[in-house]
């Protein structure tokens, strides 16, 4: 999209948004109004991307892990299109009801729950209506006690994990969900002692590309399998989210048609192995990234550039408190200079660092940008996923702005934070 054109409309929908589709003109306003370090989310992206997982995967629930922005325009919209939340936490919880998620749509998957998380959520007059996930018979049994006696679902531990850095790979690792061979017992032992079992759940982290769905594959065979074992009638077997979305400008797109058409056909293998001939539960995914991830850019300034022998180190305001995934996973983000001078200007090999005193605060290396000067105005692309959810108050540093962009029309979602903010709970405990 070229400088003085206006959003993207809603009837385009292509496979993925990159950083360089953005419109720089309304980039710069938003950040002239604003003020930066600023998340800009584009809620007519996080509509299209809902719409391209509802036409892939026609037959499936489809629900939001919420974990991955829980910003609340973004919890209406999906609240609002009839997909369901998935919650790894009570706050998660808290924030999908408030947003108007009906509590029947609404799952809490309990991961080492604390005391607090499980009080909370079991003294919840809609506790009923929601769906329990629980991957422990410990849990089960945390929850029994407090008198929890509606729906459940038991998560699993498919031994296969998808990812593209182990510290997002769920799926083998001991953390997550009951063992897959104890799997049917425990399933078997929750619906003995009352509970509504109605689904199975398993996620095998974040990752899920289009060159290798064998992992993918895998995993889903297995859940038909052990949905065939399971003597219970189920209401659905949920495979999980991490449908990849591609970070640098030069990855292909996910082609969401072939992960659907390979997660049905491994399903219904797995069901018929258990010499099944009814229809098998309904299939349930539940993606975070690709709802939200490329429907979102973090706005940031320059501050500081200088030159070393190494290389030119362009010093922004926005840091791996704002966006953590680079400093965490090593993951890349796209960086675009937003200047409306940037295609006269000579390109520039740059490090592109934040304030932070660490050496990890580097949102990218190794970067060709229109030569830096002091004030430019630069878009971190595919930041709408995992950014502002993780953002921190390390160096004492303030939380970054939220606005939502709706029919290209921007309104502030979460405030700055100011110093004062930084220091509230401490002025707050001396009060009193
Ligand atoms: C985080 C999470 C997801 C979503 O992962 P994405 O990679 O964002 O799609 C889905 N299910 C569970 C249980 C999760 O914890």
């Amino acid at each position: 999209m070229a400088d003085g054109e206006g959003w993207p409309t809603s009837t385009d929908n292509p496979a993925v948004r990159r950083l360089s589709d953005w419109p720089a003109e309304p980039l710069r306003d938003l950040a002239d109004e604003f003020g930066t370090p600023l998340y800009a989310l584009d809620l007519d992206r996080v509509k299209a991307n809902t719409g391209r997982l509802r036409s892939a995967f026609p037959e499936a629930d489809l629900s939001y892990a919420v974990k991955a922005n829980t910003t609340r325009p973004v919890l209406e919209t999906l609240a609002n299109r009839g997909v369901g939340a998935e919650c790894a936490a009570a706050g998660e919880v808290q924030r999908s009801l408030a947003a108007g998620f009906p509590p029947h749509r609404v799952r809490y998957t309990a991961v080492n729950p604390p005391a607090r998380d499980l009080d909370y959520v079991c003294g919840l007059d809609d506790a009923g209506g929601m769906i329990l996930t629980v991957g422990a018979m410990d849990t089960l049994n945390r929850v029994a006690e407090r008198g929890f006696d509606g729906r459940l679902c038991v998560r699993i531990n498919p031994g296969v994990g998808a990812g593209h850095h182990a510290k997002v790979s769920t799926g083998a690792e001991p953390k997550f969900g009951v063992p897959y061979d104890r799997a049917a017992t425990v399933a078997r032992r929750a619906a003995d002692r009352g509970f509504e079992l109605v689904g199975l759940h398993a996620h095998a982290g974040s990752g899920i590309a289009g060159d290798d769905l064998s992992d993918h594959r895998e995993l889903v065979r297995r859940m038909g399998a052990l949905a065939a074992d399971v003597e219970d009638r189920l209401d659905f077997v949920a495979v999980g989210g991490g449908f990849g979305v591609p970070y640098r400008e030069d990855d292909p797109a996910l082609d969401l048609d072939a992960v659907a058409a390979a997660t049905r056909e491994a399903y219904a293998e797995g069901w018929r192995g258990g010499a099944n001939d009814t229809a098998p539960p309904q299939l349930a995914i539940e993606p975070g990234r690709y709802f939200v991830a490329d429907a979102g850019v973090l706005l940031t300034t320059v501050n500081t550039v200088k030159p070393t022998p190494e290389t030119t180190v362009v010093g922004v305001d926005a840091g791996m408190t704002t966006l953590v995934r680079p400093a965490m996973y090593g993951s890349y983000h796209a960086i675009r200079g937003l200047e409306p001078d940037t295609p006269r200007r000579e390109l520039v090999p740059c490090d592109v660092s934040g304030p932070v005193c660490e050496t990890a605060d580097v949102l990218g290396r190794d970067r060709s940008l229109p030569d830096p000067a002091r004030g430019d105005l630069l878009a971190v692309g595919n930041a709408g996923a995992y950014g502002y959810e993780m953002s921190s108050n390390y160096n004492s540093r303030p939380r970054p702005a939220v606005v939502a962009v709706e029919h290209g029309e921007p309104r502030l979602v979460a405030r700055r934070e100011t110093l004062a903010d930084v220091t509230r709970f401490e002025a707050e405990a001396e009060d009193s």
